[in-house]
């Protein structure tokens, strides 16, 4: 029976709703319920205390209470940390809190979630890519992720609440499209954990459909997209994905997302030896002429069996350099939770 149990952290309150029915229980349990799991994140049936035993019951026999368990958990230093959890069937999946901070009595927080366990995309820089892919999750391991983490950290922090969630830790979510969708949806509802569409970034290795799709489901979650080269011969490399999706319907896709929901793109680079020529820097350039782009410089992580290599601080320097003389808008992405192999490219099913 236990295996057929829609789980609760993936459930729309209309599809409450209709279990509600089904059991014959008022629909106003749906919010109810809806309103405990979603928005105050609470991870048994005991705590929905305005829901009496004999209904709680009814609902339990038909919905599955089962956040993702948390594992493990480091702290970095700077505040970053890092949850294992394992699923239902044993799998596990990282997720990164970062950037924790009180805004008065309010924190605030943004969660870096998984899409999957590991990645079929196989970039060989990272560490997800690097261990083959397991599975999809479903929408209610991606929410589950954050509530779970945020039952946790309220034990610490009775306000902690997270304000921001980026869709960037292990897997590709263009490739688990409907879940990913979900999960941002349930996240942005005001009875659930309320986080603006603005709050979330996306990213994704260059999916053409799926940055298509985005764009047509005109949700306002913004997009950011791995570029890490400029030409076709070296991003066949580091994104083999590139072969599938080249370069010139890369970018028409995201000039169609610029198109559609008037927002621009972020294109993030992570720093190698390789790709901070001044040739690179010169096509990188060439192809965001005219597009509303900002460009993310990520210092390289270490990973093992990666032989990708930073570039001296004096070539990123310059490499940064150059596409601001030609006109982009580059940040660096600061660096968070190496020391415990949080940071990007770092996750992998295990600590
Ligand atoms: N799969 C998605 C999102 C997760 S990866 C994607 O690839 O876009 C998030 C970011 O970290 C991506 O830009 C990815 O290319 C980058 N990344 C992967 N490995 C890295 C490493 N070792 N050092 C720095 N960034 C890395
Ligand atoms: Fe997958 Fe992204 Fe890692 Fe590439 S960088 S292997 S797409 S998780």
């Amino acid at each position: 029976m236990s295996n057929h149990r829609a789980d609760v952290y993936g459930l729309s309150e209309a599809e409450l709703a209709e279990v509600c029915l089904d059991a014959g229980l008022p629909a106003f349990r749906a919010r109810q319920v809806f309103e405990w799991a979603q928005g105050r994140a609470v991870t048994e049936w005991a705590e929905m205390k305005n829901i009496g035993a004999a209904d709680r019951d009814a609902l339990a026999a038909r919905l599955a209470l089962k956040p993702p368990e948390p594992v493990r958990e480091s702290a970095a230093p700077d505040g970053t940390r890092k949850f294992l959890f394992r699923l239902e069937d044993g799998e596990t999946i990282e997720t990164v809190l970062m950037d924790y901070h009180k805004d008065r009595s309010r924190s605030r927080a943004t969660v870096c979630l998984s899409v999957q366990a590991g990645c079929a995309v196989g970039c060989p820089f990272c560490a997800t890519g690097r261990m083959g892919f397991r599975r999809d999750l479903s929408a209610g391991e991606i929410t589950g992720q954050l509530l779970a983490l945020t039952a946790r950290m309220r034990r610490l922090d009775a306000d902690f609440h997270v304000s921001n969630a980026v869709f960037m830790g292990m897997g590709e979510p263009f490739y688990n499209m409907t879940p990913f969708l979900k999960a941002a949806r349930l996240l942005n509802e005001a009875r659930g954990q309320n986080i603006g569409m603005r709050r979330m970034t996306v990213s994704t290795s260059g999916v053409v459909p799926g940055i298509l799709r985005l764009a047509a489901e005109n949700t306002q979650i913004g997009l950011a997209v791995s570029l890490h080269a400029g030409t076709d011969e070296l991003r066949d490399k580091i994104v083999p994905l590139n072969r599938k999706y080249p370069l010139a319907a890369l970018m028409a896709a995201c000039g169609e997302y610029v198109r559609l929901t008037g927002r621009r793109v972020t294109f993030e680079i992570a720093l190698t030896r390789e790709n901070t020529t001044e040739t690179q820097a010169r096509a990188v350039a060439a192809l965001l002429r005219g597009m509303p782009a900002h460009v993310n410089l990520i210092p390289i992580n270490a990973v093992a069996g990666s032989t990708a290599e930073r570039p001296s601080p004096a070539k990123a320097a310059a490499f940064r350099q150059e596409l601001a003389r030609r006109g982009l808008t580059v940040t660096v992405r600061e660096e968070k939770g190496g020391d415990i192999e949080a940071a990007c490219g770092q996750l992998q099913a295990g600590f």
